[in-house]
C-alpha cells in the first residue's frame, strides 16, 4: 500500500513538474514575447518625443502650453496604434522625485488627478529598486509587474529620455495591460490542469498498479515462503518420523544428525551418537569390508552403495542393518556428507541363516543318505538333479541334461508303463507320487529305486512342477527277499514249534488225565495214612507238570504271535470279585486276610480282553496267596482318565501282599523266564518261574505292563498298569475263567444218559468210573462220526465231547449234531478235551457246544457242570 502511494506520489509530482515547468516555460516566454513587443513601443514612442520641448517642461505654469500639449496630442495620437497600452506618460527623476511630464489618458482608466506638468508621481520607490537603478543609470528597464503601481496588473517598460542637464533623468513609460497576455495564457493553463489531472490519474492508477503488483507479488512471495516453510516442515516431520533408521554423517564417519528411529536402532539418545566413531556402533570386519565401496564414493566413481553390516547397540547385542550410504555435496559440489539409511535385516539374516543352514544340512543328508533330488519343470520338462541323482542313475553331471523325459527313459521296459501311467495320474489328481521300480543304467545294471513326488499346480489347476526324489534301494530289495525269506523261515519253523507243543501238550495231557482222574479215583477209596500222603503227593506232580505243560503251551503260543488279544467291553466290578474267589478258597485255608477293594472313581466297565486279563490277575493273586504265611492279601483296582475326551484311561490293577518280599538284586530279574527268587520257597509252594513272564508278555499284549515294589519282610506289591478304553456297553461274563466249584448236586445228574465221544481207552474206563460214581449211565462212542451216528438213534442228556477225535473231530461232530437238531430241541454238548488254551475254548463254543471241560478232568469238575447242563 506504502508503495504504491510512494510510487503514485512520486508519479504524480514528477509529471505535475514537468507540466508546470512547461506551463512555466510558456508563460515566461509569452511573457518574454509581449514585453518584446512592448519594448520597441516604447523605444518608438519615445522616440517621438521632442527630447528639447520636453526638457524644456520642467513646472507646472508651463500646462497646456503648446510643446506641453502637443507633446501629449502625439503621444496621445500613439494611443489607436497601440490599443492593449495602458498608461503612457514620461517622467523625470530629479532629487530622488519622480514628476510627471506628460500624461495621456488610457480610455480604459477614469484619471481622478488632474494632469499638470511636473506633477509628483505620488509613488514612492526604494532609491535601490531595479527601476530607479534603471532609471538612473539611463537604462530601458522591462518589468513584468507594473512599476507604477494602479489598477490591475501591467506590463511595464521604462525608456531613457535623454536630457542636457546630467542631473536630470528624463524617461517615457508605458505599460500593457498583462490580461492580455493572461488571456493567451489560458490554452496553456487548461493544457496544464488536464495534463495535471491527467498526471494526477496515471499517478494513481500507477499508484494502484503498484499496490496491485506489489500485493501480488507479496502474496505470491508469501506463498513460496509458506511453502518452503511447508516443505521443510515436512521435510523434517518425515526424517525424524521416519522408520527408516537415518542419520547424516561427517566423511570421516561421526554422526552428526540422527533421527529417532536410528536412535533406537542402535539404542543411544542423540547426544551420544554425536561422540562415537564409526567402530563403536559397526563390527570392525564389516567397516573393512566397506572400505573399497567407501574408497569408490570418494573417488567420485559412484554417488552410493548399499551394503549389508552388522551394528553394535549400546545394549551389547549385534543387528544387522541393510544401509543405504548416499554422498551430498556443498555449493562448491565436493562431499561434505554422507547419508546412510538403513533398515533392520537382523531377522531376515537369522532366516536366510537358518535356510541355509537347513539347505546346507538337507544337502547333507541327502548325500549322507544317498538320496537323489530333483525338480522338474513339467511343462518344458527340463529338471535339475542332485549329485546322488547322477550317482544312482551313473551319469555324468557335465554333459548329461536331465530332463524328464530322459528320466522315463532309464525306467526298466517292463516297469515304465506301469510308472508313467501313475505318474501321469499323481499329476492330474495332484496327489503326492510313490512308486518303487527298476531302472536300467546306462552300462545295462539293473537298480530297484524308491521314487516319490509332490507335483504343483498352478492357479488354472494345471501341473507345472514335480519335486521329487530317488533312493536306490537294490541293497535293501535284496536284503529284504532275505529277510522274507528267513522271517517265513523262522515264523515256520516257530509255528512249527508251537505245532509241537501243542501236540506235545495234548500228548502229555492225555495220560496226565488218566493219572490224576485214577489218583482223584483212588482218592475216594478206603487207604491208611500212608497211602493217602502218597496218593497226594502224586497228585501236586500230576498237578505241577499239568501247569508246567500249560505255562510252556502259552509262552511258545505268545513268542510266535499266535495268540490275539480279543477286546469287549465287559463290567469290571463283576470281573475283578470273580477272579478274587477263584483264589478266596487258598487264602481262607491259609488264614489270610484277603479283600478287593475297586476304587469309587473306577468306570463301570472297561474295554479289554476279559480272559487275558484275568489270566494275568490270576497269576499275580496266586503268587501273592501262594508266598504268604500270614497277614493280608489284597488286590485295588483304580483307574484316571486320559486326554481330552477321557475316553481312554488309565487302569492300575494293584495286588499287595505281606508276604516274604523280594529282596532289590532280584527284582530285575524277576519278568525272566524260568526265574524263582528262591528255590527252596519253590520246593515249598511249587511253581514253574514262567508265570510272571508270562503275565508281563500278556500285559504288554494288552497295552500295558506290570511293575514290582516289594520290600524283604515287608511284602511286594505288583501293579498292573493298562491304557484302556471305558466301556460302553456291557458284555456277558460268561467265559471269563472257569467258575467257581459250586456243590456237586449228584442227585440232578443221577440216572442220565450221557454220550462221551473219546478215542482213549484209558480215558474212557476214567469217564466211564467218573460217570458211574456220579451216577449216570454212560454210553461210549470212539470217532465224530460214531458220535453224531449215536445221536441220531440214541437219547442222551449229555454229550462229553473230545476234540481231537479219529475221523470227524469233536468241533465237526458238534456242528453236524446241532444241524440235524430239530428247532426246540438242544442236546447239551460238552468240550472233554486236552486242548486246554482259551483259543480251543473259544473253537468248541463256537462250533456250538455249551460248555468246556480240559483234562485232566477232576472228579468234581465234572460233576458240578454235568449238573449244570442236564
Ligand atoms: P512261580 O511259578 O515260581 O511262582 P513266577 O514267575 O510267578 O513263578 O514268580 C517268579 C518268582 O518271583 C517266584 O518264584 C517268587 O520267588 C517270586 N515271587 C512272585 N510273586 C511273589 C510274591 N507275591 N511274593 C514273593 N515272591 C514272589
Amino acid at each position: 500500500m506504502r508503495d504504491g502511494i510512494l510510487t503514485g506520489a512520486l508519479i504524480f509530482l514528477l509529471s505535475a513538474a514537468a507540466v508546470i515547468i512547461v506551463y512555466q516555460s510558456a508563460v515566461s516566454s509569452k511573457l518574454k514575447d509581449a514585453l518584446g513587443q512592448l519594448r520597441p513601443q516604447a523605444e518608438y514612442l519615445a522616440s517621438l518625443v521632442d527630447l528639447r520641448a520636453h526638457a524644456w517642461l520642467t513646472n507646472k505654469q508651463q500646462t497646456n502650453s503648446q510643446p506641453h500639449t502637443a507633446l501629449t496630442q502625439r503621444l496621445q495620437n500613439m494611443r489607436q496604434f497601440y490599443p492593449g497600452l495602458g498608461k503612457l506618460f514620461t517622467g523625470r527623476y530629479k532629487n530622488g522625485k519622480i514628476d510627471i511630464i506628460l500624461d495621456t489618458l488610457d480610455p480604459a482608466r477614469v484619471r481622478s488627478e488632474p494632469h499638470y506638468v511636473a506633477r509628483p508621481l505620488g509613488i514612492d520607490l526604494a532609491p535601490d529598486s531595479p527601476e530607479i537603478k534603471a532609471i538612473q543609470e539611463r537604462q530601458t528597464f522591462l518589468s513584468d509587474q507594473p512599476v507604477f503601481q494602479g489598477e490591475g496588473r501591467f506590463l511595464g517598460v521604462i525608456v531613457p529620455l535623454p536630457n542636457p542637464d546630467f542631473s536630470v533623468r528624463d524617461f517615457l513609460y508605458i505599460d500593457s495591460s498583462y490580461e492580455t497576455v493572461a488571456a493567451g495564457l489560458i490554452t496553456a493553463r487548461k493544457a496544464r490542469d488536464i495534463s495535471l489531472l491527467v498526471a494526477g490519474i496515471f499517478a494513481v492508477i500507477a499508484g494502484m498498479t503498484v499496490f496491485s503488483w506489489r500485493s501480488q507479488s507479496h502474496f505470491r512471495q508469501m506463498l513460496t515462503v509458506t511453502k518452503l516453510r511447508e516443505g521443510e516442515e515436512l521435510f523434517r516431520s518425515t526424517y525424524e518420523m521416519s522408520p527408516v533408521a537415518m542419520c547424516l554423517t561427517s566423511t570421516d564417519g561421526r554422526i552428526l544428525h540422527a533421527n529417532k528411529a536410528f536412535c533406537d536402532f542402535l539404542g543411544y539418545a542423540k547426544s551420544e551418537l554425536g561422540k562415537l566413531q564409526p567402530s563403536d556402533y559397526t563390527q570392525a570386519e564389516d567397516l573393512k569390508k566397506d572400505q573399497p565401496l567407501v574408497e569408490k564414493l570418494r573417488d567420485h566413481q559412484a554417488s552410493q552403495y548399499q551394503t549389508e553390516r552388522r551394528y553394535l547397540r549400546q545394549d551389547g547385542q549385534i543387528v544387522w542393518g541393510l544401509a543405504s550410504v548416499a554422498i551430498v555435496r556443498d555449493s562448491d559440489a565436493n562431499i561434505s556428507h554422507y547419508m546412510t539409511q538403513v533398515v533392520e535385516i537382523t531377522e531376515r539374516k537369522l532366516a536366510e541363516e537358518t535356510l541355509s543352514l537347513s539347505q546346507e544340512r538337507l544337502a547333507l543328508a541327502a548325500d549322507a543318505g544317498k538320496v537323489g533330488m530333483w525338480d522338474c519343470n513339467l511343462t518344458t520338462g527340463s529338471a535339475v538333479w542332485n549329485d546322488v541323482m547322477h550317482d544312482i542313475f551313473q551319469t555324468d553331471a557335465r554333459n548329461f541334461a536331465p530332463t524328464l523325459q530322459a528320466q522315463e527313459a532309464f525306467v526298466h521296459e517292463e516297469d515304465r508303463g506301469a510308472v508313467t501311467a501313475d505318474f501321469q495320474h499323481c499329476q492330474l489328481a495332484a496327489t503326492p507320487y510313490e512308486q518303487e521300480y527298476r531302472i536300467v543304467r546306462r552300462d545295462g545294471e539293473v537298480r530297484h529305486v524308491k521314487a516319490s513326488a509332490i507335483i504343483f499346480k498352478n492357479e488354472s489347476g494345471n501341473p507345472i512342477r514335480a519335486v521329487g526324489t530317488h533312493i536306490d534301494i537294490t541293497t535293501e530289495k535284496e536284503e529284504s527277499k532275505e529277510l522274507i525269506r528267513a522271517k517265513e523261515a523262522a515264523l515256520s519253523a516257530d509255528k512249527a514249534k508251537s505245532e509241537f507243543l501243542a501236540v506235545m501238550s495234548h500228548e502229555i495231557r492225555t495220560p496226565l488225565n488218566g493219572v490224576l482222574g485214577f489218583v482223584s479215583m483212588l482218592k475216594n477209596t478206603p487207604l491208611d495214612s500212608e497211602q493217602i500222603s502218597y496218593i497226594e503227593t502224586m497228585e501236586s506232580s500230576g498237578q505241577g507238570l499239568l501247569t508246567l505243560v500249560n505255562d510252556i503251551l502259552d509262552l511258545s503260543k505268545i513268542e510266535s504271535r499266535e495268540i490275539h488279544v480279543e477286546s469287549s467291553t465287559f463290567e469290571l466290578r463283576p470281573f475283578v470279585r470273580k477272579i478274587h474267589q477263584q483264589l478266596e478258597a487258598q487264602a481262607y485255608n491259609k488264614e489270610l486276610h484277603y479283600d478287593f477293594v475297586v476304587d469309587y472313581s473306577v468306570p463301570k466297565s472297561i474295554h479289554s480282553d476279559p480272559i487275558r486279563l484275568g489270566q494275568i490277575l490270576t497269576n499275580l493273586l496266586g503268587n501273592a496267596v501262594k508266598f504268604t504265611e500270614y497277614g493280608r492279601v489284597e488286590l485295588c483296582v483304580s483307574a484316571r482318565p486320559m486326554g481330552l475326551y477321557q475316553k481312554n484311561w488309565e487302569w492300575s490293577f494293584t495286588v499287595r501282599d505281606t508276604g516274604p518280599g523280594i529282596p532289590p538284586e532280584a527284582l530285575p530279574k524277576l519278568f525272566q523266564l524260568f526265574y524263582q527268587v528262591d528255590s527252596s520257597a519253590t520246593r515249598r509252594h511249587g511253581g514253574t518261574g514262567l508265570g510272571l513272564a508270562i503275565s508281563q508278555r500278556l500285559a504288554k499284549l494288552l497295552g500295558g505292563e506290570i511293575r514290582v515294589e516289594s520290600l524283604p519282610e515287608k511284602g511286594s506289591e505288583f501293579t498292573l498298569v493298562l491304557l484302556a478304553h471305558r466301556g460302553q456297553q456291557v458284555a456277558a461274563l460268561a467265559n471269563l475263567a472257569p467258575p467257581k466249584p459250586i456243590e456237586s448236586s449228584p442227585q440232578k445228574v443221577l440216572g442220565k444218559r450221557i454220550l462221551v465221544v473219546e478215542d482213549n481207552p484209558v480215558n474212557r474206563k476214567l469217564c466211564a468210573l467218573q460217570l458211574k460214581r456220579l451216577g449216570c449211565e454212560a454210553e461210549f462212542a470212539e470217532t465224530g462220526f460214531q458220535a453224531v451216528e449215536k445221536v441220531r438213534i440214541g437219547q442222551f442228556d449229555a454229550v462229553l465231547m473230545d476234540m481231537q477225535l479219529p475221523d470227524l473231530d469233536g468241533c465237526g461232530a458238534t456242528r453236524e449234531i446241532r444241524r440235524e437238531e430239530k428247532t426246540g430241541e438242544r442236546l447239551s454238548i460238552i468240550a472233554l478235551t486236552a486242548n486246554a488254551m482259551p483259543e480251543d475254548r473259544k473253537k468248541c463254543l463256537d462250533a456250538g457246544m455249551d460248555d468246556f471241560l480240559s483234562k485232566p478232568l477232576q472228579y468234581e469238575t465234572l460233576a458240578t457242570t454235568l449238573s449244570k447242563w442236564v
